[in-house]
């Protein structure tokens, strides 16, 4: 297994100086402080594995330092192998015996008791991870064929999107996700949800299908950016897949009729 290790150690001693002034005599002694060392081992993507279940992570494609510095090796390996990993698991024990063990994920969120938390919050944010892990690339694209097209002719331009976007973003308070939707009527719209909601839910202020989001919560950008959100949401609007997103913009207008 192919493993970077980032090793930090600190070491440090203690000079301390006694003077007697009596007779001009400085004794100086080395005092060895204690050393910490603090290795951080960075593993590989392929190594995370869903338990047994109906449900699997989405592949990352990528090195987990491949999105460095924008956003670091340990921000996603954390974020992937713990926290997706975490709702993947999760959700695979909610659903077992139960109606929703083989169907698919898009008709649990639309199906579910919204009372039911465990399922809400898993199924939510096994949805929305694996969204959000699908749509990175480490190299800056913009929207090409029929979603470059649609935005345009709905948003007025790729750049008035974005404004728009980020404004959502910014303005978001407290843990959740912006999306771009294609919602019933198959226009494309930027809408919010708070926790792990989404706006596959019954809750949702725009019902639609998602085709690109943001993952507001702290876990995503703590680390990187502390309190600097603002930063994080222009990092990682450099690192949207486009192409990825087009065909899911494909793949929605097929199931707008369906709702
Ligand atoms: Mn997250």
């Amino acid at each position: 297994m192919k493993k970077n290790i980032i090793r930090f150690t600190f070491t440090a001693s203690l000079l301390m100086l006694f003077s007697c002034n009596d007779n001009k005599l400085t004794e100086v002694v080395e005092v060895p402080l204690p050393t910490k060392e603090e290795k951080i081992t960075i593993g590989i993507p392929a190594d995370v594995k869903a338990d047994e279940g109906s449900f699997a992570l989405t592949k990352l494609p990528f090195a987990y330092d491949a999105l460095a510095p924008a956003i670091r090796s340990l921000t996603l390996e954390t974020h992937y192998s713990k926290h997706y990993l975490g709702y993947t698991n999760n959700l695979n024990k909610e659903i077992v015996s139960t109606e929703f063990e083989n169907a698919p994920i898009e008709d649990i969120l639309k199906k579910m008791d919204m009372n039911n938390a465990k399922l809400r919050q898993n199924a939510g944010g096994y949805y929305n991870h694996t969204l959000y892990f699908d749509i990175l690339t480490p190299k800056e694209q913009t929207p090409k064929d029929t979603l470059a097209g649609s935005i345009n002719k709905e948003f007025g331009s790729f750049s008035n999107l974005t404004t728009q976007f980020k404004n959502e973003a910014t303005k978001q308070f407290g843990s959740g996700w912006v999306w771009l939707v294609v919602d019933r009527a198959g226009k494309l719209q930027i809408t919010t949800t708070e926790n792990q909601d989404n706006p596959l839910m019954r809750n949702a202020l725009i019902p639609g299908t998602p085709i690109l989001g943001i993952d507001l919560w702290e876990h995503a950008y703590y680390l990187d950016y502390q309190n600097r959100k603002g930063s994080y949401i222009d990092a990682f609007y450099k690192l949207i897949n486009w192409e990825k997103v087009n065909e899911n913009y494909k793949t929605a207008l097929t199931k707008v009729k369906k709702y």
